[in-house]
């Protein structure tokens, strides 16, 4: 897969693509990421980004034509495949496991940041396929919420993890959170490792963890234990 960003900060999505498991992957060939400076697109001598937004208000507004080009070079880069081009916005859909599945299976990803007030409207309309928020909240910039979009997708790529299992057991992935995780020693503080972890009997071990999934979610996020027991009906009996 090929994660391309669009940015006025490159140099900060590169230092996080770079490091650990997915700079790992990167390394070893099994994924390719590039991360586009939009001010390289632009037009004007100062090569000026953004200005003040029609109709007032406060901060600036990034420029259609850089991003434009910038997206147009891309396509290019990738043809015969088009890129599948989303927006980072606070206005976009939410993100979540779902939707990573979803967007993992693009050969290629554009993720475009918006920063300062946003983006010229006109090229969102023009190019996007999506626009995503990573949360009810504002950032004062879509890198951090295109590194999550990107992390979130390349971590499911063929050999990104040692298995799909290092994914498939986690939280979100069956609509469950995951079960508590421990590690030796087996006392520590005076807190003992369920006895159940320890005995070897992987049948039990199994049926514990889904136990805990279950009452986990059921505690900390109702709504995703509801859905996820309107799947499971049977579950609803016990
Ligand atoms: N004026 C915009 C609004 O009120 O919706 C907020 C702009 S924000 C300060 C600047 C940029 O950060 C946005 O264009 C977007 O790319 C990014 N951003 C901020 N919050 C985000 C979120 N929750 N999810 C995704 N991107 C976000």
């Amino acid at each position: 897969m090929r994660v391309d960003i669009v940015t006025l900060f490159p140099e900060m999505c590169e230092i996080v693509l770079k490091t650990s498991i997915v700079g790992r992957a990167e390394a070893k060939g099994l994924i390719e990421t590039h991360c586009h400076q939009i001010r390289d697109y632009t037009k004007n001598r100062q090569k000026q980004t953004d200005d003040c937004p029609y109709g007032g208000g406060q901060g600036k507004v990034l420029f259609a034509q850089p991003i434009y080009d910038c997206l147009r070079h891309i396509q290019a880069e990738t043809e015969p495949v088009k890129p599948h081009v989303v927006f980072l916005t606070p206005g976009g859909k939410t993100y979540d496991e779902a939707a990573a599945r979803r967007l993992a299976e693009y050969p290629c990803l554009t993720l475009v940041c918006g920063h300062y007030e946003g983006i010229d409207e006109r090229v969102i309309e023009e190019t996007a396929d999506e626009e995503i928020s990573i949360g009810d909240y504002v950032l004062t910039g879509g890198e951090l919420a295109a590194l999550v979009v990107a992390d979130s997708v390349l971590r499911l790529q063929p050999g990104v993890l040692k298995s799909p299992e290092c994914y498939e057991d986690e939280s979100y992935w069956d609509g469950l959170l995951e079960y508590p995780q421990y590690v030796h020693p087996a006392v520590w503080e005076g807190r003992e490792v369920p006895e159940v972890l320890r005995s070897g009997n992987h049948g039990k071990i199994a049926e514990w963890k889904k136990e805990q999934q279950i009452a986990r979610t059921k505690e900390r996020r109702p709504d995703l234990y509801e859905r996820w027991l309107k799947n499971h009906p049977e579950e609803d009996m016990k």
